[in-house]
């Protein structure tokens, strides 16, 4: 079958790539889903407790007033579930399901240099022909399940937060292993806290955590926020995560002491991600960072009354906000409780799992069921996934052996007309997800128009400004505090073998925005276009 474009996932940029592509553009589109839905990331995601934590006002699209005047969220944060009520509102709205085929994986995708067509085949044996290929796979969708010997063996059931099964699985009076204390793993802890006979908590790496204050919305705020539809819309482009908060503009060293802990309490009782916005420098500056970091480890210390555990979930290491700051609701409080216990891994590291359970350095425990909350092969390793070969018989695999190479995280030289959207070397990870995926939506959107319009058989980046894209994340990462997170997934440092680079765009997304815009304008410098 032949078609124009494919876009491969049906999550928040699937979605409304379709719709522009097929819509806007007048494209023979066609998505394909590994799911059985729409949703993507939300989707997969049904782990209990699982809810975003980006405000649920801004965590939509905002590219059409009447979808988003049209939706009342519930929530400050919204549920897994409302995210996927949302999309399934979007998807009927705007006629989606009709181009979407589910329960598709795409296996393969290669460039035939001699067509200029991709071939792209999934693992039900079917095959397609496209000029474009969309990746809309999402930047956390590839599991990382660690390579833990004896796996295999586990007599019990185990799951990882991020491909959770469709059927209700069910944790009561089950002594429970959780593995890993990221936000997924800060978030389901609480829950099944209250229901199992035991909880055992595997922690590497400390985590710093703020209160998410969750609350129901008030109808008048509701109103509001549809009231100011413009304002935010607006608002979302202009702050460095695409967040409905800025930064205060004034330095923590400006404040008395007295006056900083007055701040960092009004910030910490409303909760939320903006708790690191309210001096200008905690992200910025190491001295300041050190204040915020040691307000937090104070607040922890309070919760927690056993003083060695409260030691175990302090002992960052690494400086506030270096590592995704995550938000809890009760997660520090499950430890008063008598059936959860605390495995400190840096002391006590996991040797194997066994038939009825896990065998520590120091003992062996028997569980019924195991959860990995250990995250993903972060940013690369969905793309990697769909194994493509580009121009010439180039690997994806080997081209990226020393890390992700694009440029603006769009586009890879020798993989011709096929586009990424929230890729590597885009701001992604380090933004209100939605925001920055309608602005490379609208991008890419605006230069395949472009593309149509001139003529065009194939476009891929030069390589020049590719390494220059490349460096460029570099330095500024390298300016930045992230680097003083000795292990981080903004750095491939979770998955064994791979490169050791910074991944996202680390200089926030207005100032992406803009170099992206001078590139459209400049008539897409930095790009080679082939005319027909
Ligand atoms: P994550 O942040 O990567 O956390 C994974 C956890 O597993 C970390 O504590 C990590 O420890 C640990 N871990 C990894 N490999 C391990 C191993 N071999 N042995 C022991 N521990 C291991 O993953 P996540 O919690 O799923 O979150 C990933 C991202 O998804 C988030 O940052 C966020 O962007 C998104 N997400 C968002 C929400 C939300 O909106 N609320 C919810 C879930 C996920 P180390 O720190 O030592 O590596």
């Amino acid at each position: 079958m032949y078609l124009d474009a494919i876009i491969i996932g049906a999550g928040f940029s699937g979605l409304y790539q379709l719709h522009q592509c097929r819509d806007q553009i007048g494209l023979k589109t066609l998505v394909i889903e590994e799911g059985k839905e729409v949703g993507g990331t939300w989707y997969w995601n049904k782990y209990p407790g699982s809810r975003c934590d980006t405000e649920s006002h801004i965590y939509c699209y905002t590219f059409s007033k009447e979808i988003y005047k049209n939706w009342k969220w519930k929530e400050r944060y919204p549920k897994q579930k409302e995210i996927l009520r949302y999309l399934k509102y979007v998807e009927k709205k705007l006629s989606l399901k009709r181009d979407i085929i589910f329960n598709n994986r795409v296996n393969s995708a290669v460039y035939l240099d001699e067509k200029n067509l991709w071939r792209v085949k999934t693992n039900k044996n079917k095959t397609f022909y496209c000029k474009y290929l969309i990746s809309a796979v999402g930047s956390l969708s590839a599991t990382n399940i660690p390579n833990i010997r004896g796996l295999k063996n586990f007599k019990g059931g185990w799951y990882h937060t991020g491909r959770w099964p469709n059927k209700k699985i069910s944790f009561k009076n089950q002594k429970v292993a959780q593995i890993g204390t990221g936000s997924s793993g800060i978030q389901i802890a609480p829950v099944l806290a209250k229901s199992v006979k035991s909880l055992t908590v595997f922690q590497r790496t400390p985590n710093y955590s703020v209160p998410a204050r969750n609350k129901k919305l008030t109808k008048t705020f509701i109103k509001n926020t549809l009231d100011k539809y413009n304002y935010i819309k607006n608002l979302l482009k202009k702050t460095p995560g695409g967040h409905a908060f800025h930064f205060s503009k004034k330095s923590i060293f400006e404040f008395t002491e007295s006056k900083r802990l007055k701040i960092l309490e009004k910030a910490w009782l409303n909760g939320g991600l903006s708790f690191r916005a309210c001096f200008s420098d905690i992200t910025k500056k190491i001295s300041a960072n050190k204040i915020v970091s040691n307000f937090i480890r104070d607040k922890i210390k309070r919760i927690v009354k056993d003083r060695h555990i409260a030691k175990i979930l302090t002992d960052f290491g690494h400086p506030f906000t270096t590592k995704r700051p995550t938000l809890n609701t009760n997660y520090f409080e499950i430890f008063n409780r008598k059936n959860v216990q605390l495995v400190d891994l840096k002391k006590n590291p996991i040797i194997k799992i066994t038939k009825k359970g896990i065998k520590t350095k120091n003992e062996e425990l028997k569980f019924d069921k195991i959860i990995f909350a250990t995250g993903y092969d972060a940013l690369t390793g969905s793309i990697l996934s769909l194994n493509l070969t580009g121009r010439k018989n180039i690997k994806l695999q080997k081209y990226w052996k020393d890390g992700p190479k694009t440029f603006l995280g769009i586009m890879i030289p020798n993989f011709p007309n096929f586009f990424v959207i929230s890729g590597p070397g885009s701001p992604s990870v380090l933004t209100n997800v939605p925001a920055q995926i309608e602005q490379h939506v609208e991008w890419i959107s605006k230069f395949i128009k472009h593309l149509e319009k001139v003529g065009c058989r194939k476009v891929e980046p030069r390589i020049k400004e590719t390494e220059n894209w490349v460096n460029e994340i570099n330095i500024l990462a390298n300016k930045s505090l992230f680097m003083k997170a000795k292990n981080s997934w903004y750095k491939g440092d979770n998955i064994p073998g791979k490169p050791k680079k910074f991944i996202p765009y680390p200089a926030g997304l207005p100032q992406y925005r803009e170099i992206c815009n001078k590139v459209q304008k400049k008539m897409y410098k930095g790009f080679n276009i082939s005319l027909k």
